[in-house]
C-alpha cells in the first residue's frame, strides 16, 4: 500500500491544483471536515426553545467554525494534543492507572530535576500513585480550593482525594522518598499548572522545598519535563473547554460563547472517534496505514447524506461532565480492535483490484477507497460509524445544554442580532494554508 499524503483535504487540493494533471491521494483529516461540521450543525437541532433561537440565527458560524481546532494545528504546537489521547500507551483497558485528573496525570509521568550549584542533576521520577482506604471516612484534603489565577476556569473541578492517597517517587541516586497526594496536587496547581505552555518549568529551591522534598544543599533550582502530554490530553483539554464555556456563558459575551461552542463541539466529535484514543491511530503499526481517514472521512462522506439517521434526540443534562468526557473515550477506546481487525480482514478477502478507485474531483484525479469496499467495511462494523457520528450529535447538544445551565440559564434571546467577529480567524487561516502541523500530523 502506498503511503498515504496525510494533508488535509484543502491543502491537498491546493497541492494538486499546482501540479495539475497528478493524481493525489485522497486523505482529510479527523472527522473530516465534512464530517465536523455535519455533527455541528446537527446538535443545533437537539436545543430546546430557551437555546434554540440564538443557535440557530447562528448556525452557519457553527457550521463553518467546527473545524478552527485543526486550523489552530498549524498556528501553535500545542494544539495537537488536544485532539487526541493515546491511552493505550499508559497500560490497558480500562486503564484504572492512569489519572483522570489533569494535575495529577501531569504530575504523574513529569520528571523532576533538581539542578545544582555544580551542573549536576539529579532526576526524580514518580515510581506509583497509591490510593489507599476509599471506603474508609471521606476525609478530603484538596476540594478544588486553589488560586483561580492559575487556571482559566472559574469554576474548578471537584476532586476526591484522600488524606491516606501518596506518590511515591524515586532519584537518579536511588533515593526515595513519598509525599501525600493531596499536597502534591495543590503544588502542581499553585505552581506548574499556569507554567503549562512554557518551554522550561523552572522552580526555585525554596519553593520546592516547601513540599518537604529533600532538597540539596547545593541546590541551584528545579526543572519540571512533562512527558505526558506528548501523548494526548483530550479527556482533559474537554474539562477545561467545559470549564470555559460556562463562563461564556455567565459573562453573557456572545463572541466567546459561539467561538467556545464551535470548538468544543469539534472536540466532542474526536473523543468519539476510536482512533484518536489509540496510539495506533492511522494504523501505522499494523500495516493500515490510511485507515484514519477512511473511517472517519470517506464512509462519513460516502454515506452520511443518504444513510445516516439524524433523529438522536433532546439535548440532556449531564450530571457529571468529567465522568461523561471519560465515557466517551472509554467508550471509544473499546472500539479500537474492532475498527482494526474488521478492516485487516477485509482487506485480505476483498479483491485487491477492487479496493481503490479513482475519482475526479474538480479538475483533480483522487485515489481514494471504492464505494462499494468502503460500504462493504461500514456493514462489517456494524453501524458503529453512524453510531459514533449519532452520539457525537448528542454529546454537543448536551455539551452545550449542561454549561448554559451551570451558567444560571441566562437569556440567550438578549443576545440575539449581537454581531460576531472572529479576531483569530485571519491568522488561523493564514496559519493553515501556509504552513506545516506544528505537533503530531492529523491530530491523531
Ligand atoms: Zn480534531
Amino acid at each position: 500500500m502506498q503511503k498515504k499524503h496525510l494533508l488535509p483535504f484543502f491543502l491537498t487540493i491546493i497541492v494538486a491544483a499546482v501540479s495539475a494533471g497528478s493524481v493525489v491521494e485522497y486523505f482529510s483529516p479527523e472527522w473530516g471536515f465534512f464530517g465536523h461540521r455535519r455533527i455541528n450543525r446537527m446538535a443545533v437541532f437537539t436545543l430546546d426553545q430557551d437555546m434554540m433561537p440564538f443557535f440557530r440565527a447562528n448556525l452557519e458560524y457553527l457550521t463553518d467554525h467546527a473545524v478552527d481546532p485543526d486550523k489552530r494545528r498549524y498556528a501553535t504546537k500545542h494544539e495537537a494534543v488536544r485532539h487526541y489521547v493515546d491511552i493505550d500507551h499508559w497500560g490497558t483497558y480500562p486503564y484504572p492507572n492512569v489519572p483522570r485528573d489533569w494535575a495529577e496525570a501531569l504530575l504523574w509521568k513529569a520528571e523532576v530535576q533538581e539542578i545544582k550549584s555544580s551542573g549536576d542533576t539529579l532526576v526524580w521520577t514518580v515510581d506509583t500513585i497509591v490510593r489507599v482506604n476509599r471506603n474508609g471516612p471521606e476525609e478530603e484534603i484538596f476540594n478544588g480550593n486553589v488560586p483561580t489565577a492559575t487556571l482559566p476556569t472559574k469554576k474548578l473541578p471537584q476532586v476526591s482525594v484522600y488524606a491516606t492517597d501518596s506518590v511515591h517517587l524515586s532519584s537518579s541516586a536511588g533515593d526515595k522518598f513519598s509525599l501525600a497526594l493531596g499536597d502534591y496536587r495543590t503544588f502542581w496547581y499553585q505552581y506548574m499548572i499556569g507554567q503549562y505552555y512554557e518551554d522550561d518549568w523552572l522552580l526555585e529551591c525554596r519553593v520546592q522545598a516547601t513540599l518537604n522534598w529533600p532538597v540539596s544543599g547545593d541546590c541551584s533550582r528545579f526543572r519540571y519535563v512533562d512527558h505526558f502530554s506528548e501523548y494526548g490530553i483530550l479527556p482533559y483539554h474537554l474539562l477545561q473547554m467545559k470549564g470555559r464555556l460556562t463562563n461564556a456563558f455567565i459573562d453573557k459575551d456572545p463572541a466567546k460563547i459561539l467561538r467556545l461552542c464551535a470548538e468544543f463541539g469539534h472536540y466532542i466529535g474526536d473523543a468519539h472517534v476510536p482512533l484518536h484514543t489509540t496510539e495506533n491511530y492511522n494504523g501505522q503499526m499494523t500495516d493500515q496505514v490510511g485507515i484514519h481517514g477512511f473511517w472517519e472521512s470517506r464512509i462519513v462522506e460516502l454515506f452520511a447524506d443518504d444513510n445516516y439517521d439524524y433523529f438522536v434526540g433532546k439535548a440532556e443534562y449531564i450530571e457529571d461532565p468529567k465522568a461523561y468526557f471519560w465515557e466517551v473515550v472509554m467508550k471509544s477506546n473499546s472500539l479500537v480492535d474492532s475498527v482494526l481487525m474488521t478492516e485487516k480482514r477485509l482487506s485480505v478477502q476483498y479483491p485487491v483490484d477492487q479496493q481503490f478507485c479513482y475519482e475526479d474531483r474538480a479538475d483533480i484525479t483522487i485515489r481514494t477507497q471504492c464505494r462499494e469496499y468502503a460500504a462493504a467495511w461500514s456493514a462489517a462494523m456494524d453501524g458503529m460509524v453512524e453510531e459514533r457520528f449519532r452520539a457525537s450529535i448528542l454529546g454537543i447538544g448536551s455539551v452545550w445544554y449542561t454549561c448554559w445551565v451551570d451558567a444560571g440559564q441566562p437569556n440567550l434571546d438578549l443576545l440575539l442580532g449581537e454581531g460576531y467577529k472572529a479576531p483569530e480567524l485571519d491568522s488561523l487561516e493564514r496559519a493553515f494554508r501556509s504552513e506545516k502541523i506544528k505537533g503530531r500530523d492529523h491530530g491523531s
